[in-house]
This record gives structure tokens, C-alpha cells and sequence, in this order.
């Protein structure tokens, strides 16, 4: 007999803190598909939420299922459901769009104005099973790595905001040697960018930018960036800028160090208004975009492309506990002594 009952990390109450508790396993609807969960990787946004911060407070309703990255096995199909089969190795968009907006109609589905958050604003993954509308489910090629394939939602903010413009024989600024800032450093040298400089506070996090292939990975500030030029030679400054710290200080030392024409993508989510020196933008004609998820479904077709072509993430997962040892992973996130953390739930049938 199928499971009614699964472990799931849950939000109980409107108050710091997650439970490893026994609910209900989802009930799909004739569209959904149910999926096995095998792997799950742990977001900032997942930190917010078991903070319970002046975030998670305005945006989640307890009791609810966190986590949002993932990677699973199809167990159960809606009865609509065509084109995928019980045993799919998947990964899900964690945006549900609404399927009837001016943009989702168009197709645009990235720029619909009224997404849900998976583990956010309904039932996540952080469980042994979580459902998926079948459009939101992205098919995984045969053998790739489960810890790689449970990590493609910030793989793919990394491949939205890296491949926004054109980083061909490009010099490219990246603030923030995130996990995300350090994946945009892989797909920028993947693509053929001359230099890749990243910047970030931690000493830790500029190691494994380094080990990883970054040209120069540097504290941030106006003295350092100037060093990085005179280093590389660089007379006009960056072509590309990708903002990946969420620090105001980042967008205003990157402005003025961006060679005329450059174009900065922004998917650092900055916690405060701040001031940034708009006629500077304006005379060196700068063009500035906000990123925002994943495009539906051209970044994960890119993703499966990259690491098919031999982009090795692997080396980005720094940390693997079982769920059962969440509190020791949220941890370690919260420490920033780490890439990627990965929680196990299950092994492949
Ligand atoms: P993260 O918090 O792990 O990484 C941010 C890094 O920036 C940290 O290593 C931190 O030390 C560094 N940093 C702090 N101040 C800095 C400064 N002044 N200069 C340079 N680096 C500095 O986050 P992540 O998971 O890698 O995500 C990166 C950013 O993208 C975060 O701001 C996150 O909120 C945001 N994000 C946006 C989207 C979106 O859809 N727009 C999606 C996911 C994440
Ligand atoms: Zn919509």
C-alpha cells in the first residue's frame, strides 16, 4: 500500500525554528506529478524562514514545508499528465506562474506578476515526497550527478544573470562569491570570458572562487578593483558586471569601474533603499537589469546543455548531511563557511 504519512521539515508555528515531523504525503491533482524527493539544497531563503526574520513574517503562513531545490524520482502521475513517466529522475521550477497574466499568456512565463514560492508561499520539498504541477518539472539526462542535479534552482539564478548579455572575450565583475556569484564565475569562464574578477568579504569564499577558476577573486573596495585593472591590464573597465552580494556597497563601487557601454545584471536583493551615482549611469551609458528565477525553460535547457559540455558543479558542494541532521546543515550555512550544503532524504530506486 502507498505511503499517507511522510517526514517532512516543517515550519510549525510563527516562531524561529523547523521540526522533522510526520504529515500527510501530498495529494496530486490531475495535472501534478508526485515526486520522490532524493536530494535537497539549502537557499538563504530557506535561513529567512527558519529565522522566522521580518521577511519570513510579512511572506509565510505556518505550518508549511520549506525548501525549494531539489532532485527526485516521478512516483505518481495525474491523469493529464503526458510526456513524463513513474521513475524520471527531476528537478523542479520552484515559481508556479499563473498561467492567465499578460506575460504568462505571452509565454513569458519568467515575468509572470503573480508567481507562488515552493516552500514559500505553498508546500515545499524539504520532504520525502513533494507535488509539482507536470510545466513546472524540468527532465534530468541520464546520469547526471544527484547532488549537481539537487542544486539546479541557484544554478540556474547563476545561468539567468551570467548569460543575460553576451560574456564572449568580455572582462566580467562579479560581487558576491556566493554560492551563486561562484556558479555565474563557472558559466562566465565556460563562455568564453577573457578575465572573470569576483569579489567577497570572506577569505573562505574567495578560496574557492579561486580554486575554482576565477581570474582574480579580491576583497571588495575602490582600491582593490583599481588593483585588479592595473593587474590585468584593463584600461577602460569591465564589459560585464553581475551583482550577487546583495550589498549596496557592491552596485556603487561596480558603477563606477564598468568600461563605457558595460551592463550589469542584478540579482543580489539588496536589503535596504540606497543611493547609487545615476549621472554617472547615465553619461557612460551603462545599461542596468534586474534578474529575477529562472526563464521558463530556456535557463535549465542552458543548464542541461553546460552540464552535458562538461561544467563540472560538483566542486561547489562543500557539505552533505542526512535530513535527519538538518540543524547541523542550516548551521553551517548561516556560518558562510561553505558553497553548497546538501541534504540527503533518499537513494535512487
Ligand atoms: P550568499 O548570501 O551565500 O552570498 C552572498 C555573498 O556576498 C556572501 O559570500 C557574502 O560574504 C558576500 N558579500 C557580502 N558583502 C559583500 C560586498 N560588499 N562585496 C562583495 N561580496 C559581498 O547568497 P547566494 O545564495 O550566493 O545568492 C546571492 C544573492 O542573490 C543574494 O543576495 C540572494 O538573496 C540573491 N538571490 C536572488 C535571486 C533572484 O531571483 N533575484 C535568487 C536567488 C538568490
Ligand atoms: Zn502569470
Amino acid at each position: 500500500m502507498a505511503k499517507t504519512t511522510m517526514r517532512a521539515l516543517v515550519k510549525a508555528h510563527a516562531e524561529a525554528g523547523l521540526v522533522l515531523s510526520e504529515v500527510p504525503v501530498p495529494v496530486i491533482g490531475r495535472d501534478d506529478v508526485l515526486i520522490r524527493v532524493l536530494r535537497t539544497g539549502i537557499c538563504g531563503t530557506d535561513l529567512h524562514i527558519e529565522s522566522w526574520d521580518d521577511w519570513a513574517r510579512d511572506h509565510v503562513r505556518p505550518p508549511l514545508v520549506v525548501g525549494h531545490e531539489f532532485v527526485g524520482e516521478i512516483v505518481d502521475l495525474g491523469e493529464d499528465v503526458k510526456e513524463l513517466v513513474s521513475g524520471d529522475l527531476v528537478s523542479g521550477e520552484g515559481h508556479l506562474v499563473c498561467g492567465r497574466c499578460r506575460n504568462c499568456m505571452a509565454g513569458r512565463r519568467v515575468l509572470c506578476a503573480h508567481t507562488r514560492g515552493v516552500g514559500v508561499d505553498c508546500d515545499g520539498a524539504f520532504a520525502e515526497y513533494v507535488a509539482l504541477p507536470a510545466s513546472n518539472v524540468w527532465r534530468h539526462d541520464p546520469g547526471i550527478d544527484l547532488d549537481v542535479a539537487a542544486i539546479f534552482d541557484p544554478f540556474g539564478n547563476a545561468v539567468h544573470t551570467a548569460l543575460s548579455f553576451p560574456v564572449l572575450g568580455e572582462d566580467v565583475l562579479i560581487t558576491g562569491a556566493g554560492p551563486i556569484g561562484i556558479m555565474a564565475s563557472l558559466v562566465c569562464q565556460h563562455a568564453g570570458a577573457r578575465n572573470v574578477v569576483i569579489t567577497d568579504v570572506s577569505p573562505y569564499r574567495l578560496d574557492l572562487a579561486r580554486r575554482l577558476g576565477a581570474t582574480l577573486a579580491i576583497e571588495p573596495g575602490a582600491d582593490s578593483l583599481a588593483g585588479a585593472m592595473a593587474k590585468l591590464s584593463m584600461r577602460e573597465g569591465f564589459d560585464i558586471g553581475l551583482e550577487m552580494s546583495g550589498a549596496s556597497s557592491a552596485l556603487q563601487q561596480m558603477i563606477p569601474v564598468m568600461a563605457h557601454g558595460g551592463r550589469i545584471a542584478l540579482l543580489g536583493l539588496a536589503k535596504e533603499e540606497f543611493g547609487v551615482d545615476w549621472s554617472h549611469v547615465v553619461t557612460n551609458m551603462l545599461t542596468i537589469r534586474g534578474i529575477y528565477g529562472r526563464e521558463m525553460f530556456e535557463t535549465w535547457y542552458w543548464m542541461s546543455v553546460l552540464v552535458g559540455a562538461g561544467l563540472d558543479l560538483a566542486p561547489v558542494i562543500t557539505h552533505r548531511f542526512a535530513a535527519t541532521d538538518f540543524a547541523r546543515a542550516f548551521d553551517v550555512v548561516r556560518s558562510g563557511e561553505c558553497g553548497k550544503v546538501v541534504l540527503s532524504w533518499g537513494e535512487p530506486s
